[in-house]
């Protein structure tokens, strides 16, 4: 975890180790290990029921599908439409809203919605994509371009250009060896 919007965070569950291609949610397991660990960004104070396979199928689609999208953001591309239908058939995959809970000092948000937890939590994770497309950190969203890596983070922090300082280390260290290479 990067500490990065839940939409990239997802995106990134696809990653490389040394250059080759790794699958973060190859099982039920890792997804719910995953939504274990973003649990707190959830109004959801238990854990989430097991994922099924089927919840399995949709987060790896989902994922994939805003990696693309992602990857034409950062390419100042105009997706697929395919791509964009992808991502709306997600949002709408779990009927979603908002309620107002005024049980203590402060008014508070409630978040409603009907289906399992999980289509729940995948759907939200959708919209959230949505407002990350449209929203003003759009400008901000980067692919980390250090030797073999392939997650993506929004920068926050105008010196900020690798996912993480161990990306930027490598990074460093190859640009180094190039130079003494070089000469
Ligand atoms: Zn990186």
């Amino acid at each position: 975890m990067l500490g990065e919007p839940l939409p990239v965070e997802l995106a990134n569950t696809s990653y490389a180790v040394r250059g080759r291609a790794r699958e973060g949610l190859a099982t039920t397991g890792d997804l719910d290990a995953w939504l274990e660990t973003v649990r707190p960004r959830f109004p959801r104070s238990d854990p989430f029921p097991a994922a099924s396979e089927e919840d399995l199928t949709s987060a790896r689609d989902l994922r994939d599908t805003i990696r693309a999208l992602v990857r034409s953001a950062v390419g100042g591309e105009r997706p697929a439409p395919a791509v964009v239908e992808a991502l709306n058939a997600h949002v709408r995959g779990a009927a979603r809203w908002k309620e107002l809970t005024w049980d203590g000092d402060a008014p508070a948000v409630r978040a409603c919605g009907t289906g399992p937890a999980v289509a729940l939590a995948l759907a939200a994770i959708a919209e959230q994509a949505v407002e990350l497309f449209t929203g003003p950190r759009l400008a901000d969203l980067r692919a980390c371009h250090a030797p073999g890596c392939v997650l993506f983070f929004v920068k926050d922090h105008h010196r900020r250009e690798w996912c993480s300082a161990g990306c930027g280390n490598r990074a460093r260290a190859a640009r180094h060896y190039e130079q003494v290479r070089d000469r």
